[in-house]
């Protein structure tokens, strides 16, 4: 082979390479986590075995049917239809092999110990710093603790970071949460006026779904976090952050719209409003009527209660 043909050779291979690794991340394959394949269903059968006890996985809404009605006095916010580049809907929450270790109960009840004597967020995001507990620490870039203002009377959890938020280190900070920013500014709130956290800190690898393993580890963490931030309303965005919070089995469809009680620790019960995930609504743009409607109830609420701080 002459210098020519070898040199054409390795562009050639190259630009397969970079084909290749594109076509993966289009897949939201984005990190590497083992040299060697898993045969993650093989494993998550043996965790099931494990684990009999293990939480039933969120349910996931079908697609909505009903096309919105006109004239609805949402700002536009709720009604543009954005170009949907955001990645394909998530699938089904899938087990990823033995994510938290072999005892994923184990681990959730250490979580939970560490977490009550945590007297502070500022304790508390060490503490999450330090844990190693849920292996999604191991594959994210950085911990997604929270945002915005901890003093506010509302709190917003979604589901799990994405990649713009493990690169920046803060929630919502991609498509869904230039949604959020625009459909809080539509009820006059912003980061200045809201907490933001999500159920679990770290970013799940390619964007899945947290397992529920994943999500009984962090519960424990974002509860605690609910109770130090104090807010009077929360506001559960999807059906992960609702389910997981409200301990309904109800799907985000049925359940969104409705105040829930929620107890803290100490006995006090604020309410925990349901509502739609703003990449849902990316997805589903006819759908903003709905949020916008949960966006109203949210509005009159905390105009309507005593400020408690
Ligand atoms: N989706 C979430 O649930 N949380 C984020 O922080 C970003 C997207």
């Amino acid at each position: 082979m002459n210098e020519m043909t070898a040199n054409h050779a390795d562009s050639d291979a190259r630009a397969d390479l970079i084909s290749y690794l594109d076509f993966h991340v289009e897949a939201g394959i984005d990190a590497a986590l083992d040299e060697r394949p898993h045969d993650r269903f093989a494993e998550a059968e043996a965790v099931q075995a494990a684990a009999p006890r293990a939480e039933p996985a969120p349910r996931r809404e079908p697609p909505p049917r009903r096309e919105a009605s006109p004239g609805e006095d949402a700002p536009l916010e709720f009604r543009r239809e954005l170009p949907s580049r955001d990645p394909p809907p998530r699938e089904p929450p899938r087990t990823y092999g033995n994510a938290a270790g072999a005892k994923p109960g184990e681990a959730a009840d250490d979580a939970r110990a560490r977490a009550a004597q945590m007297q502070t967020l500022e304790e508390l995001e060490a503490l999450l710093r330090g844990f190693e507990g849920c292996t999604l620490r191991f594959t994210a870039k950085n911990l997604v603790f929270a945002d915005g203002n901890p003093q506010a009377r509302v709190m917003f959890v979604g589901e799990a970071p994405g990649a713009d938020e493990d690169r920046i280190g803060k929630p919502f900070m991609g498509r869904s949460g230039q949604l959020l920013d625009r459909m809080m500014a539509a009820i006059s709130l912003d980061r200045t006026s809201a907490y933001i956290s999500n159920v679990v800190p770290w970013r799940p690898p390619g964007n899945r779904n947290p397992t529920p393993q994943e999500i009984s580890i962090c519960r424990p963490f974002v509860e605690r976090q609910i109770e130090l931030a104090n807010p009077d309303i929360l506001v559960c965005l999807g059906a992960p952050a609702t389910q997981t919070l409200t301990g309904t089995k109800d799907g985000i469809l049925k359940a969104r719209g409705r105040f829930y009680p929620y107890r803290l620790s100490d006995g006090r019960e604020i309410r925990a409003l349901a509502t739609l995930h703003p990449a849902y609504l990316l997805r589903q743009p006819v759908q903003k009527r709905l949020a916008w409607r949960d966006f109203r109830m949210l509005k009159s609420a905390l105009d309507g209660s005593a400020p408690g701080k």
